[in-house]
This record gives C-alpha cells, sequence and structure tokens, in this order.
C-alpha cells in the first residue's frame, strides 16, 4: 500500500465530480480523501498500485457529462498515511487558481421530471437545480466554487435541502444553487410603477401569463440578465416592442416550449436539433418556415433564432402559455444587459410588467447564438452555457498576458502557462456603461484568478475604447500591439491548434492597418510570431468616416466616382437616387479631396455598396443587415462571377462594380457577387496553396458565404467555437504573446 497525492485540473468544481471520486472510491475500497481548491481538485489516497491505476482508468471513462479533466498529475508520498475510510474535506483556499469557472447550465432532464411531479417538494419551484444543472458563472464571486462564494449565500438552507446537500450519495450534494420553497430564491411580480402583486409565487406565474397572453410586453429576470417578452404570434405586441425599444429591423430571438414548437417555426436538419437541445441552450439561427411567423420578428429576412428554455422559470412559464415567445435581452441601446432593477428601469416605458427574483445576478451574461452551415458550427456570440472558457494551448506562454480585445462585440481573455481564459461576450464598447461592464469584466477575471499580467495586450487603433484602457492601466506594464486582422487568424490558429505557417484570409468590417488606412480584406501569410500581407482588397474611400459604416450608400457613391468621376451624379441608379443633389455635390467634394474620407480595404465594406447599388440596402439598422439582405436574393441556379483585377497584390473590385451595374437581374448580381468574393479568395491562394487556409473576420458570419468557401475549400479552417466576428479577438491577441521575449 501506498499513498499518492493526485491533482486534477479541467471543469471539475460544481459538476458533481467530488460526490463521483466518493463513490470510485468506495467501489474500489480505497481510503483518503478529496477537496476542492482554487487550482483543482486534490485526492489523497492510500491504496495498491495495481487498484489506483484502475481507478484512475475509472475517472476518464466514468466521468459526469459536465466534468471535464484537462490534466491528471499523481504523485507517490514517501510515507504511507491510514485513513479511516473515504473522506471529502473542507475546501482548500490556497493555491494557485487554475481551476476552470463552470458555465451556467441548463436545467437537467432529472430536476424537469421533479418539476412537473406533484409527489416532488419542488413540484413547480422554479429555482430547481442540481449538481447537474442550474446556474455557476453568473451566481460567482469568488473561486474556488462554493457556496459562500456565490449570491446562494444569502439563502440559508432549510433542514430538508441541507440533508440533500451534505448527503456524498444526493444528486444534490454540494450543488451550490439548491433550495426550495421553503428556503430558497422567490419570485416578485410588479407593473412598470414598481406597485407589487401580492400573490403566492404560483399565481404570479398564472398572472405572468395572462399579462403575455394580452400582448403586454413583460421583463423576466432569467439566468444573466432580465428578457424582454412577449407573445411572439401578437403582432401588435411584438410591432409596439420594436417601437419602444427603437429597433426596427434586427430580427428578434424567440423561446419556443418545446423541439415540436421550433420545428413548427423553422426548417431544422439534425445538427440544429443538436444544437438547439444541447445543455448551454444557445440561440439557433435557423431557416424560418415563413407561414407560421408573424411579420416582425425578423422583417424581411428569412432567418430565425430559436431557443428552447434552460431555466425552470422560463419552463414553467412556457408550458402555461403555450405559444412561442419572443424573448430579447433588456439592455438599453449599446448598454450592457440588464441584470438589477436598477439597470432595468432606464427601460421602464419599454415593459410593462416585471418578473423579479431575488438571486442576484454577479455577472451578467447574454444568451449565446450559434448556426450550423454545412458541417460547421459558427458561434456568433459566446456567452451564457458556454462562457467563461479556458482553451489548452499547444505551447506554453512566455508571460502572463492580459488581452483587452476590440470594440465591438468586445470579450477579454488572460493568458498563463498554457491556458487561456476568455471572458463572455462583453458588447460594443461605445457608451460609458458599457466601459464600466467591460472593466468589470477584466476585474471579474483577475480577481477569480488572482491574476496579475506582465504585459497587456491590444488592437493597433487608437480609438479603441479597449486600447484606451491598456494604455490606462498599464502601470508601467509592457505594452504590446497587434494588428486587427493578423489577431483573427492568430484565434483560429489557436483554437485549431495549428502550429507553422498558414494563408489567412481576414473578411471584416474594419480593423486599423499598419499603414493607417482601415484593412478588412487581408490575405495574410503568418505563424505564430509575425505576419506578411500578401494581397488586399484595393483601397476605396469611405465618405464621411464612421458615417459610411451604417450607410451603405455612401461606400457605393465612392465606387461610383472611382469609375466615372463627377460623371456618376448623372447616373440613374438607386444609389445616386438616395441622395439629393446638394450631397452628391458635397460627397464628390470630399472624395475628390480626401477629406473626411478614410482609405479602407475592407469587405464588409463592399457588401454594403453591393447592397446599396441594388437598391437593397441604403441605409442600415443593425450591423450585418446588408449581407443578410443580399443573402435572401441568392439564387443557387445561378452560375459564374465578375471580373476584378488582381496586380500587385491589390484586387481591384471596380471590374466587378461596373459589371453589376449593367446587370438586369437582381438575383443573377447578388449570386456572382458572392461568386466573386470566393473567386478572389481562389486567386490568391493558389500562390500558397501548400499552406493551410484560415478563414476568419465579421464577414464569414454570413451563412451563404461560409457555405459557399467550404463548398469550395472543403479543408479550410474556419472558427467553430469562437466567434469569426471581433469576439475572437482577444483570444488572437494572446497567442500574440506567444513568441515575446524579455
Ligand atoms: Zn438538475
Ligand atoms: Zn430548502
Ligand atoms: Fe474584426
Amino acid at each position: 500500500m501506498n499513498t499518492y497525492r493526485i491533482l486534477i485540473n479541467g471543469t471539475v468544481q460544481g459538476v458533481g465530480f467530488r460526490p463521483f471520486v466518493y463513490r470510485l472510491a468506495t467501489r474500489y475500497k480505497i481510503t483518503g480523501n478529496i477537496s476542492n481548491a482554487a487550482d483543482g481538485v486534490h485526492i489523497v489516497i492510500t491504496t495498491t498500485p495495481e487498484i489506483l491505476q484502475d481507478f484512475l482508468h475509472s475517472l476518464h471513462t466514468e466521468l459526469p457529462s459536465l466534468a471535464f479533466i484537462d490534466t491528471i498529475k499523481t504523485r507517490k508520498l514517501d510515507k504511507t498515511i491510514h485513513f479511516d475510510g473515504f473522506f471529502i474535506v473542507q475546501t482548500e483556499e490556497s493555491g494557485k487558481r487554475t481551476v476552470r469557472i463552470p458555465p451556467d447550465v441548463s436545467i437537467c432532464e432529472a430536476c424537469e421530471k421533479e418539476l412537473f411531479d406533484p409527489k416532488n417538494r419542488r413540484y413547480g419551484y422554479p429555482f430547481i437545480a442540481c449538481t447537474h444543472c442550474g446556474v455557476r458563472y453568473s451566481i460567482i464571486y469568488d473561486l474556488p466554487y462554493d457556496r459562500k462564494n456565490t449570491s446562494m449565500k444569502f439563502f440559508t438552507m432549510c433542514k430538508a435541502c441541507e440533508t440533500e446537500y451534505t448527503n456524498p450519495l444526493d444528486r444534490r450534494y454540494h450543488a451550490q444553487p439548491i433550495g426550495c420553497w421553503e428556503c430558497g430564491p422567490t419570485l416578485s411580480l410588479f407593473d412598470n410603477l414598481g406597485a407589487a402583486f401580492e400573490a403566492t409565487q404560483e399565481e404570479m406565474m398564472e398572472k405572468t401569463v395572462r399579462l403575455l397572453l394580452e400582448g403586454k410586453i413583460v421583463a423576466v429576470k432569467g439566468v444573466g440578465g432580465y428578457h424582454l417578452m412577449c407573445d411572439a404570434t401578437n403582432e401588435v405586441a411584438v410591432k409596439q416592442l420594436r417601437e419602444r425599444k427603437r429597433r426596427p429591423h434586427k430580427p428578434f430571438a424567440v423561446m419556443v416550449k418545446d423541439m415540436a414548437m421550433a420545428k413548427e417555426l423553422a426548417h431544422i436538419n439534425a445538427k440544429e436539433e443538436a444544437l438547439l437541445g444541447c445543455k448551454e441552450r444557445p440561440i439557433v439561427i435557423l431557416n424560418a418556415q415563413r407561414s407560421t411567423l408573424n411579420a416582425y420578428i425578423a422583417p424581411n429576412i428569412s432567418r430565425i433564432g430559436l431557443f428552447l428554455p434552460y431555466t425552470p422559470l422560463h419552463l414553467l412559464l412556457l408550458h402555461r402559455f403555450d405559444r412561442p415567445l419572443v424573448a430579447t435581452s433588456a439592455n438599453v441601446t449599446d448598454e450592457p444587459i440588464c441584470t438589477d432593477m436598477e439597470s432595468l428601469r432606464q427601460l421602464n416605458g419599454v415593459y410593462d410588467y416585471v418578473l423579479d427574483h431575488d438571486r442576484t445576478i454577479v455577472n451578467g451574461v447574454d444568451d449565446s447564438v450559434v448556426m450550423a452551415v454545412a458541417d460547421q458550427t459558427i458561434m456568433l456570440r459566446r456567452a451564457r452555457g458556454y462562457a467563461p472558457v479556458s482553451i489548452t494551448l499547444p505551447f506554453e506562454l512566455p508571460k502572463r498576458v492580459l488581452a483587452v480585445g476590440a470594440n465591438q462585440k468586445s470579450t477579454v481573455a488572460i493568458g498563463f502557462d498554457d491556458q487561456v481564459i476568455l471572458s463572455p461576450h462583453i458588447g460594443d464598447l461605445d457608451s460609458i456603461g458599457s466601459v464600466a461592464y467591460y472593466e468589470k469584466n477584466i476585474e471579474t477575471l483577475e480577481r477569480i484568478y488572482d491574476f496579475t499580467p506582465d504585459v497587456i495586450v491590444h488592437d493597433m487603433h487608437p480609438a479603441y475604447e479597449s486600447t484606451k484602457y491598456a494604455k490606462g492601466n498599464c502601470k508601467g506594464l509592457p505594452l504590446h500591439e497587434v494588428q486587427h486582422h493578423y489577431a483573427h487568424i492568430l484565434g483560429v490558429m489557436a483554437e485549431k491548434s495549428i502550429e507553422g505557417k498558414v494563408f489567412g484570409v481576414a473578411f471584416d468590417g474594419t480593423g486599423l492597418g499598419e499603414d493607417g488606412t482601415l484593412w478588412g480584406g487581408e490575405f495574410l501569410v503568418c505563424d505564430y510570431g509575425s505576419y506578411e500581407r500578401m494581397a488586399y482588397l484595393k483601397t476605396f474611400k469611405l465618405l464621411g468616416g464612421a458615417k459610411a459604416i451604417k450607410e451603405p450608400k455612401r461606400v457605393a457613391l465612392s465606387l461610383l466616382f472611382d469609375l466615372y468621376g463627377e460623371e456618376a451624379t448623372r447616373l440613374d441608379n438607386p444609389t445616386i437616387q438616395a441622395f439629393t443633389d446638394a450631397q452628391l455635390r458635397t460627397y464628390y467634394l470630399s472624395w475628390q479631396k480626401g477629406l473626411n474620407a478614410p482609405l479602407s480595404s475592407s469587405v464588409g465594406r463592399l457588401f454594403d455598396a453591393v447592397a446599396s447599388l441594388l437598391g437593397v440596402c441604403q441605409v442600415m439598422s443593425f450591423e450585418g443587415q446588408s449581407g443578410m439582405m443580399l443573402e435572401e436574393m441568392y439564387d443557387s441556379q445561378i452560375e459564374g462571377h465578375y471580373p476584378f483585377e488582381y496586380k500587385y497584390g491589390a484586387i481591384d473590385p471596380l471590374p466587378m462594380v461596373e459589371a453589376i451595374l449593367k446587370e438586369k437581374d437582381q438575383k443573377t448580381a447578388v449570386s456572382k457577387f458572392f461568386h466573386t468574393l470566393i473567386e478572389m479568395i481562389a486567386s490568391v491562394y493558389c500562390e500558397y496553396d501548400h499552406l493551410p487556409l484560415v478563414c476568419s473576420g465579421g464577414v464569414f458570419q454570413n451563412r451563404l458565404l461560409v457555405k459557399l468557401l467550404v463548398a469550395r475549400f472543403p479543408h479550410v479552417y474556419l472558427p467553430n467555437d469562437f466567434p469569426p466576428n471581433d469576439g475572437g479577438i482577444a483570444l488572437g491577441q494572446t497567442i500574440a504573446a506567444a513568441k515575446l521575449s524579455d
């Protein structure tokens, strides 16, 4: 008999790992103990070398479904210790913090069964949870993951709950978020004046459903924030929500009772069904069954974002409601998701009622959004259920890195050893509130992991709030600047563990380039150490600077000036018609003189220009709108592409623009435009096809483009677990520190 010390790292806390080990130890008649610590789970056991091997084998093969093992380190102690049995002992507070923070998980089957079982003591209890399900990250103040480090510390367990909590053989053993009708969180319902509805918990849910059926808009507190909910089949209610939220077009997500209801609203293949039902419960972007859908859910777009209920409260509401429910994140435009009544009150006037509860949301986290294209899963927003996440790199980082991300859809990351911890989606840093929320996310990661960086990595753009944060908070630490599109490609290399050189294609909105122009149509040969820009989309002028990002007509006009000079103003087409004569004169001058007209090589902007030229979209009300609308007009029967010029590394799109102007048929123009983009990639890649092809950047959120890309290059590497948009930048920035030396 020997005594062994085993250190296990990974997702091993808050997932029923200790009771699992307890049961294994009992089975193998092993004595010793197990404890949680900030650097993982510690096990000390006394047994024979043979039984140790069997025990370690079972650890892997019988692991609970939510658990994930990164590393197991086993060490034989010099002295043999004798134990009287196997014990789960008090959590150790000390140690380096490396364990993974468990993400929030949707309700499990066992809890759902109890929820609807009239004989169960938690029958109908809207906060039922166990070791296999429920809130985690959203309620954590600190590690290790113990009740006293979560917002459940404000609820004292009743006798019955405590018995479950302390019994290693119970499904609720050390399940931190547990509670019941007696002792756990409770609901409250009030109107937009704050007048509370005095009633039982049951009656509050009944009343909420009645209000929704009447067409009212109800703010409902969920896991990582509030949702604004209304009846998705009620046109008046949905239209009213759009008006009150000043959100004219951007599609709303819809929560459905079950898979059957989802299938009434959308065409769903096996892969999408699996995504809808997975324990992370993301919003899945699907092809809508148009006939069954209210026109205001996703105006002029044949896609719909659906998700299944992920909390017991959602389940209870939807079982009573029995219709699809609009469930959009409650937030003021450009502000982070509302996580308490103080922030929600700013939306007074948008909601009529609030269904609230008293479990504090410590870390706000939005719903995640994914889509399936061909055989790929594309993560559009990585948040609840998926985040925070730890990525194991194929190498050790030479320094402790804080990567502060980009400015839109921002995320942040910390890197140490061979680990990167990426925050959930934080959002666009366009307001004071969102910047404060962003800083809070950095503080949370640093606090939980007891982390201080050796270097801060940031984007090159000086006006990004993230860059300003890096410069303002470096306290003498070295800063390292990484080009935006290089970071996009590095992010995919990290995800796919690709070492060595790759050929990277970054099709993006905008990101500052080395030459001061706004890049976004970049062809890079790169590795972890450096990159070389081999080719790019030839630049054009963004008339009005930042304004051009929201107004496709400005980009199109600029391309028309490039082609025809002042003559362009006399053309008869939708772009020109979208301006007054005075505007045309002004913009011509600004084009001619290059005043407030930065140069850009962005493919995102090229999409906008094409949408404007074809009269599809002149001004956008949400990001990516032009691409989505073009996608609607694509016809897979149409073949061929337009000409473009590729010379000295510059790809000139003007021959294509000219051809589009001459095209009689809109569908043909759109279809050939998409094919032209693929042709552009092909024409450059053919010179470098000995290297792996890696594509990323916001433009690859376009489902059709991804489909065409995968069809043409089946071996392409696309980001799957991390967003192709700027949500993936922080991960790439961390990797850029791989080759930093002192
Ligand atoms: Zn459960
Ligand atoms: Zn209780
Ligand atoms: Fe980007």
